[in-house]
């Protein structure tokens, strides 16, 4: 099959991954691939007569078949026949211009080869253009598109876009028999390509940096817009602080306010400004200017403001950061400014999310156009929690428009319906962890309760901000949080205090603990660590970290056994960097330490390509589970990944140091680029990485040089990701409403009778597939490692494989060169 792949709308980071995926993906298939230039209006304008057949592809392709023990070597994969076409430097280099005795002029559907992409996920934007094409949205406009194609021999299409570019993939699909009728009867093509083209496959990817669309939880390149916005506010909120300033920051958004709610979320706003849900009372400034007087009279020196762009009063009148500044400062005479962050948003190297969930996408849309059929109806390819799926394109676009038109009728409530449980739930996280609430909004006397909070095992981002929600969410229900300092051993020393609203304040920006963590488990002395439960009075527990944190919670529950003060609801929320808490796929802190690796690659890339030659060995840590390697290595395009999971020995290193060969020997001479491995810290005790570098260098001889980096601490990251914060906001919310749902189950036992509290009261807050999950603690033990200290599945084992497929390495392995 010929597929060609697009990009169209407005851009978004993540999509050069899309592209990336698609081609590498369709190859590894047998596929033939295309990359249409500048979005639609490639497709209207084609391939001008004569610049069909590209000479360079043909030479690229002599340069192969000159070796004929090569193509005799791959006698059913397509991977050498389509390893360079040559045109992937003229995109990467942004010209259409003749470079070389290379042109892309009047070219704008262009074959592509596996090398043509590579490296491109660390690129911002989108590498093939995009542009607004009016000619598309005519008849005229898609019949000469269609014509295009079918002269290019293509069935398949697939479009990353927004709801208008899906839109019009549909149309255009819909349309396609009768386009190619009237193609036939104009005598522009003929009846064999009339029978070769009687359907049209198309598959949508969802890039727009505003997270849009409906029936998806996520879209490519709103991970990185959030990321450039948390990082203006992060820096807005040093200078706010220092000269006790409001600042008003306007963020994109037209129709839909995820960016601004998640960063007021992350970045621990005051007040935001949403289309789907604006103040409910009218004059809107006296409930801002009443919030912000709070806040400011408990001790905040600084207040920021988000409003998105497309914000609006309930009765439609826009809100503009202008006039929210004036407010702020005629009413309450704070020194305030504006602050537009505008493009920035949009630009800027892919986060790690951006690259490993397009990449995922991409590889599912060529598996549903290879699937499709006349009468499969046209896929959005999507995600759910951790899960990719396909939804019906044009119900999810149908979906999408609904959200806008609902907000032009005023009705609210059914704009943030249709956005979704989890925005809904966002939104209530964010007032629940920014306002300041009376004593009339807390639950009664009775149903308050003293929270421990206590963090174990080693930092990981996130933690603080899931503290300063638990903190937050405790003040606004009239519980009392009590902070354990430096876990266990802390609550032994009687290091506990009270938590405050104002304290926890700047919590949301900061990495590490802020309570002070360490490994020390409750077996240290049980019985001392019950006797301070009940000093403390502590009625319901949050323990926020890693496998000790699990660990400890499993110890709690079986003490229960012999010490009343644990029959107390109890709940970890898994944090650590090493994502290794059996049956969660998330841990907070993952995504932060991802993108650390991100940084850190992106940079030792840099170098090893400009060294032209160079193969670097990357040490990770993770403990035994090679979780953050194996995703970090998908995030990276690393050539090879060993995890503590696989183990390293001889048979294996045979084969890599004979893939790296290969594939240095392919590379165009004097071109050759700096690859990676990626190798967990305890994947071998034997193969170090010192030995594996100095292995490489002998086995490389002339073709290649390997220098080695090991990550380290550098990986617990320094400031959290948004990601990592947003989500330990939501997950922390939900482990204190599983707290006070199993306190009041308690509180029905007879008071006189000691209580007895069940085994479902202590819990794990987990992410499995596309729900989130309280499981027993009880029940997570058959699925742990407890000797290696990881889950007995790796669920993310096929990511392993599937970085593997996308380097070609079985395939590079199986060549001779
Ligand atoms: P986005 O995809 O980001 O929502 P647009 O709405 O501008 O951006 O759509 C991008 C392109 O998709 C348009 O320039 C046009 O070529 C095409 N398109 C959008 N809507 C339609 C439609 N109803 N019919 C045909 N083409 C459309």
């Amino acid at each position: 099959m010929k597929i060609a792949v697009l990009t169209s709308g407005g851009d978004s980071a993540g999509m050069n991954a899309v592209v990336r995926s698609v081609v590498k993906t369709g190859i590894l298939k047998g596929c033939e691939m295309f990359v249409v230039r500048e979005g639609y209006e490639g497709l209207v304008r084609g391939n001008a007569d004569g610049q069909r057949v590209d000479p360079v592809a043909i030479h690229n392709l002599e340069h192969i078949i000159h070796k004929p023990s090569l193509i005799q070597s791959d006698p059913d994969k397509n991977l050498l026949h389509n390893l360079r076409f040559g045109d992937g430097d003229l995109l990467k280099d942004g010209t259409s211009e003749w470079v070389g005795g290379r042109t892309l002029k009047g070219r704008y559907i262009v074959r592509v080869g596996w090398d043509d992409v590579r490296g491109w996920f660390a690129e911002g934007g989108t590498l093939i253009g995009t542009a607004r094409s009016k000619a598309f949205r005519t008849p005229e406009g898609r019949t000469a598109a269609a014509h295009n194609l079918i002269k290019e021999g293509i069935h398949a299409l697939v479009i990353c876009g927004g709801d208008g570019s899906l839109t019009g993939a549909d149309i255009f699909r819909s349309e396609w028999p009768q386009l190619v009728t009237d193609l036939h009867s104009q005598g522009k093509i003929t009846d064999e390509q009339r029978e070769a083209h009687t359907h049209l496959r198309i598959v949508g990817l969802v890039g727009s940096i505003d997270n849009d669309m409906c029936m998806t939880d996520m879209t490519i390149g709103a991970p990185t817009a959030l990321h450039r916005i948390c990082e203006a506010i992060d820096n807005i909120n040093s200078t706010a602080y220092s000269h006790s300033r409001a600042f008003v920051v306007e963020v994109m958004g037209r129709d839909c306010g995820w960016l601004a709610l998640n960063a007021g979320i992350a970045g621990g706003a005051d007040f935001i400004f949403i289309p789907e849900r604006p103040p409910k009372k009218l004059p809107w400034e006296d409930e801002m200017c009443a919030e912000i007087h709070r806040h400011r009279e408990v001790g905040k020196r600084k207040t920021i403001v988000i409003v998105a762009e497309g914000a609006h009063d309930a009765e439609l009148n826009p809100i503009r950061a202008e006039y929210v500044k004036e407010v702020l400062t005629e009413r309450l005479g704070l020194d305030t400014r504006v602050t537009t962050l505008g493009h920035t948003q949009r630009g800027g190297r892919p986060c790690a999310g951006d690259r490993i969930l397009p990449t995922l996408q991409g590889v599912e849309a060529v598996e549903a156009l290879l699937e499709s059929t006349p009468e499969t109806p046209s896929y959005m390819i999507g995600v759910h929690e951790n899960k990719i799926i396909r939804a019906p394109l044009m119900e999810a676009v149908a979906l999408t428009k609904a959200v806008g038109q609902a907000v032009r009728d005023k009705d609210f409530d059914k704009a943030m319906e249709l956005r979704g449980a989890e925005f809904g739930e966002a939104l209530d996280g964010f007032h629940a962890t920014s306002s300041l609430y009376s004593e009339s909004a807390k639950l009664p006397q009775e149903q308050r309760i003293r929270v421990g909070i206590i963090h174990m095992g080693a930092p990981a981002g996130g933690m603080n901000a899931a503290t300063r929600a638990a903190v937050r969410y405790c003040l606004r229900q009239g519980h009392l949080p009590l902070a354990v300092h430096n876990g266990f051993r802390g609550l032994l020393d009687d290091s506990v205090d009270e938590l405050t609203w104002l304290g926890v304040d700047a919590w949301m920006a900061r990495g590490g603990s802020e309570l002070g963590t360490n490994r020390a488990l409750p077996s240290i002395d049980i019985g001392g660590i019950a006797s301070k439960f009940q000093e403390f009075n502590f009625q319901a527990v949050l323990i926020i970290g890693g496998f000790e944190a699990f660990d400890a919670l499993l110890l709690l529950e079986e003490g229960r056994k012999h010490y009343p003060a644990f029959h107390v609801p109890m709940a970890h929320l898994p944090a650590t960097i090493s994502n290794n808490v059996p049956m969660t796929e998330y841990s907070l802190g993952s995504d932060t330490s991802l993108n650390a690796l991100v940084d850190a690659c992106d940079a030792i890339k840099q170098s090893a390509s400009a060294s032209r030659d160079r193969v670097f060995v990357v040490e990770t840590q993770g403990g035994k589970c090679g979780y953050i390697a194996a995703m970090g290595a998908l995030a990276v395009g690393a050539s090879i990944v060993y995890t503590p999971e696989d183990g390293i020995n001889l048979d294996m290193l045979k084969r890599d140091v004979r893939f790296l060969k290969t594939r240095y020997a392919l590379d165009v001479p004097g071109r050759s680029e700096g690859r990676l491995l990626i190798k967990s810290e305890a994947a071998s005790s034997v193969y170090t990485t010192t030995f594996i570098t100095k292995m490489l260098q002998e086995e490389g001889g002339a073709l290649f040089d390997a220098r080695s980096a090991s990550l380290g601490h550098t990986l617990q990251g320094g400031i959290p990701s948004p990601m990592d914060r947003a989500r330990g906001v939501r997950l922390s919310l939900k482990c204190m409403a599983f707290l006070e749902q199993h306190h009041a189950v308690l509180q029905k036992q007879p008071p006189h009778k000691s209580r007895h509290a069940s085994g479902s009261s202590a819990a794990v807050i987990t992410i499995q597939g596309s729900s989130v999950t309280m499981v027993p603690v009880r029940d997570m033990v058959e699925h742990a490692d407890m000797g290696k200290r990881r889950g007995k599945v790796a669920w993310w084992s096929g990511i392993k494989e599937l970085e593997e497929e996308l380097v070609g390495r079985s395939q590079f392995i199986g060549l001779r060169v």
